[in-house]
């Protein structure tokens, strides 16, 4: 039977954490040879998994520095009898030196860890759960055993781990409903003229695809549902593209807030961008926006027909929309034509290589190595006289990547040094083409 095990200093809320999985089933005290306190042992289930958990309490009372050798050997025994590990810490407590050794004996091991921040009794004490980021495991849970809260989140992350649970039938259902799930919401934005209505209506009528109109919540307003080769993209049309007709062109100003309202909303932006303006003040306007929610964007260059087709024309054009547009350097710029449909089928392949970086989790061992690469790179200037430093960095859970890095003197990191990390993490970690955002947090 897959074991699961608590390990933890005393106090931090294992028996109540074992005591509420374990539900209304007795506990047995479990006799192990060569360990002398005992141990709790119980069956349980999760969403008909079941498993079996130990609750390792009971040991090291009172002086944990006396105790430390006798803690190393339970957890040294405990990581071989155990499938997974669940490490209970104390949110409200915060971090301590004793976590830190048992993290020590922990990493050691290939086995899974969870980390389990007990004692978040409501959402707004969730911050506290940073620094347990700096353990160096993946998995960080907040949670209550008293108050019930995150105690779903924990066993779905369990049983995640069990080896029938992955090959049984019903996982393979859940995740291929999953991936039904994913649905791509693109907003097309730019300013009037560059050829979005067009752009939109030389997308849809690709071969091959489905089309279906999604009433939006305002009148006018209508959402487009399209697929292609196994891809669902959702075009919002905040902008009222589907609706204008020939008599609009023209008429149509360009609306700040209305462009906002498609960004916030999409997974992803498509950018319009005229060749024969090249990049203009509104354009740079529009980025702005794309950068200030971190979202990842194509910046497509439509109506090329219009231009000679030279390398240096079209080399001219992009280097200048580069430069203007420099702030967003990891969107990726194409070429269209709407009228003429030409690159159409790349840009919506794009669409889709964007989204997956812009979904990708790196681990934290790759993470940290990255940015030591990159420290021995360039170090940051020193902040105060003093040397700044980056501790220990770690992926949070979402889109856009997001990392939180733990550094001794968070503002000491001024735009450029910023800039240059984002620049070489994207290139290191394989997010050429997406945002990632970074968080500084302080650290003694
Ligand atoms: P929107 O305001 O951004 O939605 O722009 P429209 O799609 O309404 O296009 C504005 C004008 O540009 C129309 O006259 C289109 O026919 C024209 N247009 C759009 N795309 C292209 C293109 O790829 N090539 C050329 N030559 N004209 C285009």
């Amino acid at each position: 039977m897959f074991r699961v095990a608590l390990i933890g200093r005393p106090n931090v809320g294992k028996s109540s954490l074992f005591n509420r999985i374990i539900g209304k089933r007795k506990a047995i005290v479990e006799d192990i040879p060569g360990v002398t306190r005992d141990r709790l042992v119980s069956k349980a289930e999760w969403k008909g998994i079941p498993f079996e958990i130990v609750d390792t309490g009971g040991y090291l009372q009172g002086d944990e520095d006396k105790f430390a050798p006798y803690l190393r050997k339970q957890i040294e025994k405990e990581l071989q009898l155990a499938d997974l590990i669940v490490f209970v810490v104390d949110g409200k407590e915060g971090l301590t030196q004793a976590d830190k050794d048992i993290a020590d004996i922990l990493r050691r091991t290939d086995k899974p860890v969870i980390v389990a921040v007990n004692k978040i009794d409501n959402p707004s004490q969730e911050e506290n759960i940073y620094e347990f980021y700096e353990l160096g495991f993946d998995r960080v849970i907040p949670g209550s055993a008293i108050q019930r809260i995150g105690v779903a989140e924990l066993l779905d992350e369990i049983v995640r781990h069990i080896p029938d649970y992955e090959t049984s039938v019903s996982r393979e259902k859940v995740e291929e409903k999953e991936r039904d799930k994913t649905i791509i919401k693109v907003a097309i934005v730019g300013k009037p003229n560059a050829g979005k209505s067009s752009l939109l209506n030389a997308i849809l009528g690709e071969e091959r695809a489905v089309v279906s109109n999604i009433p939006g919540t305002t009148r006018d307003v209508v959402d487009t549902l399209f697929e292609w080769e196994g891809h669902k993209f959702l075009f919002l049309d905040t902008a009222g593209l589907r609706k204008k007709s020939k008599v609009d062109y023209g008429l149509e100003f360009f609306s700040v807030g209305r462009t906002l309202e498609a960004i916030k909303k999409a997974d992803i932006v498509v950018h319009v961008i005229d060749a024969q303006e090249g990049a203009t003040e509104q354009d740079t306007k529009i980025a702005h926006l794309i950068q200030k929610y971190t979202k990842p964007a194509i910046i497509v260059i439509n109506k090329i027909d219009t231009l000679p087709q030279r390398k240096e024309v079209l080399n001219r054009i992009r280097n200048q929309v580069r430069e203007k547009l420099y702030f967003i350097p990891y969107a990726p710029i194409l070429f269209v034509s709407a009228t003429q449909r030409k690159g159409i089928k790349q840009l919506l392949k794009e669409i889709v290589e964007v989204y997956n970086q812009a979904w990708k989790r790196v681990g934290t061992g790759q993470l940290n190595r990255a940015i030591k690469q990159i420290l021995s790179l360039r170090h940051p200037p020193s902040f105060r006289g003093k040397p700044l430093k980056i501790y220990y960095a770690t992926q949070l859970e979402g889109k856009p990547p997001c990392f939180l890095l733990f550094v001794n003197y968070p503002e000491g990191f001024k735009e450029h040094y910023v800039r240059f990390l984002e620049n070489n993490l994207r290139e290191i970690l394989g997010f050429e083409k997406a945002p990632i955002k970074l968080i500084f947090r302080e650290r003694e």
